[in-house]
C-alpha cells in the first residue's frame, strides 16, 4: 500500500519504518532534514512538502506535536490534495475537539479519517508493540487496523470520532496520579524505616498495586527494570505527561467533569517540569517528593 508518513520524530521515526518493514510503500515528510534522512536510511522515500507526499497516496498518517500543527497540516494541505478514497491516521496525541473538528472538514470533503493516538514510548514506536486507541466510524475502523497493527500490539476501536483522543487522555491522567501516589507512598516507607523492595513485595502482591508500581516502579533496582534503574532516562518525559495532563484538565473542564486529582498532578508536573526536569522521565518525580 502507498502511504504517506508526516511527523518522522521519535515516535513516527520508527512507526514509518515498521510500515516498511511490513511492505509498505511509504512516503515520507518532515520539517526536520535530520528527521527526513533517517526515514530514507529505513526506506522511506522522503518528499519536500506535505502535498507532494500524499500524491497517490492510499493512506495518509500523522504523528505530530500538538493539535494546532495537526489542524493546519490537515486543512492546507492534505484535505483536497490527498485522494478523496485515502484514509485519514491521525496517530499523535491532541485535544478531543481538535481531533473532531478535523475529523468533520475530512468527512465533508469525502474522506473517511480516524483518530489513533497509542500508548507506548518510543521503544514501543520502534519495536512495533504500540496501543492504539482509535475513533471513527466501524468502516474506519476496519480499513485502519490492518495499517495500524503493522506498527503496533493492539489496536483497540474507542468508539466514534474523537473516542480514540478522549481514551487516551483518560487512561494518562490515572497513569499520571497513580505514578504520583506510588512515589509519595515509597517516599513515605522509607521514612517510615521499611525496606523499599520487602514494601514492594508487600504492596504489589496487595491492593496498592498499580501499572505504575509493577511495571514501571519509580525506585532504582526494585520491580522490573525501568527508566529508573537508568537515571530516570529514555522513557516517557515529564513534559509529555504534563501535555497529556493538560488536555486532561481542559477537557474535564469542557464537559464540566470534576477531575480533583488529575488537576493536583497536573499542577505538581508542572512544578517538576519547570524546577528544569521537562526530559526527565516521569517517574522521575519521586525526586522531588
Ligand atoms: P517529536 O517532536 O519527536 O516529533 C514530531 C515531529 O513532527 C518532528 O520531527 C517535527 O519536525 C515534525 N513536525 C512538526 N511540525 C511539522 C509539520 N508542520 N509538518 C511536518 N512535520 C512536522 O515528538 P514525538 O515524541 O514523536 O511525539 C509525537 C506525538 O506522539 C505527540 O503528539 C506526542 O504527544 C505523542 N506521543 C509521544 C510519546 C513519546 O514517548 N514520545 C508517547 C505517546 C504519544
Amino acid at each position: 500500500m502507498k502511504i504517506a508518513f508526516i511527523g518522522l520524530g521519535n515516535m513516527g521515526g520508527g512507526m514509518a519504518a515498521n510500515l516498511v518493514k511490513a511492505g509498505h510503500a511509504v512516503r515520507a515528510f518532515d520539517l526536520s532534514e535530520d528527521a527526513l534522512a533517517r526515514a530514507r536510511d529505513n526506506g522511506c522515500q522522503t518528499y519536500t512538502s506535505v502535498r507532494e507526499a500524499v500524491e497517490g497516496a492510499e493512506a495518509v498518517v500523522s504523528m505530530l506535536p500538538n493539535g494546532k500543527i495537526v489542524d493546519s497540516v490537515y486543512s492546507a494541505d492534505v484535505i483536497g490534495h490527498a485522494p478523496a478514497s485515502a484514509l485519514l491516521l491521525d496517530c499523535s496525541t491532541i485535544d478531543v475537539d481538535t481531533a473532531r473538528k478535523v475529523a468533520d472538514a475530512a468527512s465533508a470533503a469525502g474522506y473517511e479519517m480516524v483518530d489513533a493516538p497509542v500508548s507506548g514510548g518510543i521503544a514501543a514506536a520502534n519495536g512495533g508493540t504500540l496501543t492504539f486507541m482509535v475513533g471513527g466510524s466501524d468502516q474506519a475502523f476496519a480499513r485502519a487496523e490492518p495499517i495500524l497493527a503493522a506498527m503496533g500490539k493492539a489496536v483497540i476501536h474507542a468508539g466514534a470520532s474523537g473516542a480514540g483522543q478522549a481514551a487516551k487522555i483518560c487512561n494518562n491522567m490515572i497513569l499520571g496520579a497513580t505514578m504520583i501516589a506510588t512515589c509519595e507512598a515509597f517516599a513515605l516507607a522509607e521514612k517510615l524505616g521499611l525496606d523499599l523492595q520487602t514494601f514492594y513485595d508487600i504492596s504489589s502482591k496487595a491492593s496498592g498495586q498499580s501499572w505504575s508500581m509493577t511495571s514501571y516502579c519509580p525506585v532504582p533496582g526494585v520491580g522490573p527494570a525501568s527508566p529508573a534503574d537508568n537515571g530516570y532516562q529514555g522513557g516517557f518525559a515529564a513534559a509529555l505527561m504534563l501535555k497529556d495532563l493538560k488536555l486532561a484538565i481542559e477537557a474535564a473542564a469542557s464537559v464540566g467533569a470534576r477531575v480533583p486529582m488529575g488537576t493536583r498532578a497536573g499542577q505538581l508536573y508542572e512544578e517538576f517540569a519547570a524546577a528544569g526536569n521537562g526530559a526527565t522521565d516521569f517517574s522521575g518525580i519521586i525526586k522531588a517528593l
